[in-house]
């Protein structure tokens, strides 16, 4: 028979207030000490009901000390693990990938395997801008990341860049089907998100990597020969036009004449110019 009394329970926390055990003790004596706290709250619940008399039982105590342990408590739901590449929400720029992520504003969303939304530094003296992903970059979900991709990264370098510290992307974010060029009507659907970019970013200059850049970005009908040297601007940023790497890997004598455009390009930026290349 146990008696409660009046005045109400006064049962200790357990934690080192209970003389003789020890807080980092084995699990026998943790669950003693959760025994006594369960004991502890029932009792003051049977108290505030005006039960003054409880019988315990030789059958009781052995039910509550042989009772297995409370499970543990399950772990809190995780977020699902975020893949390299997968982008966080948090910066705008972030933003806009994960509206291009679910675009299908033009038909290229029905064969793309990944979106290209563009990638590089978030503050960027320069902007390279290419015509749309190959198949390397629709695999990654990267942009120039194949043979003309590293050729880029070359003239970036003697530029005297690191590539992370320019941004690289494209007209289109998503890979025309057998490396098409994309028409009209896809550039102009996919435009709206570059100006966004380019607005955020706000580089010094922007390169047009081949024709399909410079149409899609000025609807011009012009062919890159004659463009190519020649300053434009877009949104009061200087634009620079030059032929796309890929076509200097078909045309290696091609890789002068860009040269030569990106050495007016740090010479507007008012970098030093190595004069060969
Ligand atoms: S190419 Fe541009 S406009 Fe077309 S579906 Fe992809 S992101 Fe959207």
């Amino acid at each position: 028979m146990l008696l409660l009394p009046r005045g109400g329970l006064s049962m200790a926390p357990h934690s080192g207030m209970v003389s003789g055990m020890d807080p980092h003790a084995s699990q026998p004596a943790t669950r003693m000490l959760k025994l006594i706290d369960d004991l502890g709250e029932h009792l003051t619940l049977l108290q505030e009901q005006e039960v003054r008399t409880v019988e315990v039982t030789p059958e009781t105590l052995h039910a509550l000390s042989t009772a297995p342990a409370a499970a543990p408590p399950p772990p809190s739901p995780q977020p699902p693990p975020r893949h390299s590449g997968e982008p966080d929400l948090s910066s705008p720029l972030d933003a806009i990938a994960e509206r291009i992520a679910h675009c299908r504003l033009c038909g290229l969303c029905e064969t793309r395997n990944h979106t290209v939304p563009g990638q590089g530094s978030a503050h960027p003296e320069i902007m390279f801008i290419g015509e749309g992903p190959g198949a390397d970059e629709d695999r990654q979900g990267l942009a120039f990341v194949g043979r003309a991709g590293g050729l880029l990264t070359k003239i970036i370098e003697a530029m005297g860049y690191e590539r992370e510290a320019v941004w690289i992307g494209n007209i289109v974010k998503c890979r025309p089907p057998e490396n098409r060029v994309p028409t009209p009507e896809e550039m102009k659907s996919c435009l709206p998100y570059l100006r966004e970019q380019i607005a955020l970013l706000q580089p010094k200059v922007i390169v047009c990597l081949g024709a399909t850049a410079v149409k899609g970005l000025f609807e011009t009908k012009i062919g890159i020969t004659k463009l190519r040297g020649q300053w434009m601007t877009f949104e009061g940023i200087d634009v620079m036009p030059t032929y796309h790497p890929a076509y200097l890997l078909r045309n290696p004598p091609a890789k002068r004449e860009v040269w030569e455009d990106m050495q007016e390009v740090m010479r507007k930026l008012g970098r030093p110019v190595p004069e060969k290349k």
